[in-house]
């Protein structure tokens, strides 16, 4: 995602906005996130404040992420907000840099999407999960198993099967 500040590059206190919409793909975003189900769209204004240029924006997509319990595809909105300054002197330790008259947005908007996520999300607050054994989905029933005991070798292939999974 580009924006373009040629219109503010030499000019000292101005503004510019930008209103972008980008399809991505999953692929970067997985395991944590299976699939998008809209554009991420991003708004803001970037500034020139003595020579650096400040960014602000609010960003929202929607997403698919699994169930941590019963791995069940779950709709998440995320909504992130931008505060970034970028350079293109490189003399700034705390900015991002640039080159040219445009700036890639793209990194902050992927740190930010990725910092947005839920710790934990699940389908339902009482969802039951997987038997840890059979590794059926005890919200369809009780499967029977004796769950005092845990295979290993299942709980391997469950974690497995969840980065893997495409949709
Ligand atoms: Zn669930
Ligand atoms: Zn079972």
């Amino acid at each position: 995602m580009f924006v373009d500040i040629s219109e503010i590059l030499m000019q000292k206190g101005g503004q510019t906005s930008f209103n972008l919409s980008a399809d991505i793909l999953p692929k970067d975003y997985k395991p944590n996130i299976n699939e998008f189900l809209s554009p991420v769209k991003v708004e803001g204004t970037v500034s020139n404040t003595d020579g650096k240029f400040s960014l602000t924006a609010k960003g929202n997509v929607k997403a698919l992420l699994s169930c941590n319990r019963c791995l069940k595809p779950v709709k998440y909105d995320i909504a992130f907000d931008i505060e970034e300054v970028y350079t293109n002197t490189g003399s700034e330790d705390e900015a991002e840099t640039f080159t040219g008259s445009i700036i890639d947005i793209s990194p902050v908007v992927r740190r930010s999407i990725l910092f947005s996520l839920p710790m934990k999300v699940v389908c339902s607050e009482d969802c039951k999960g997987l038997c840890p054994v059979c590794g059926k989905d005890l919200n369809e029933g009780e499967c029977g198993c004796d769950t005092s005991y845990i295979n290993p070798k299942f709980e391997s292939l469950r974690s497995l099967f969840k980065c893997d999974e495409e949709v």
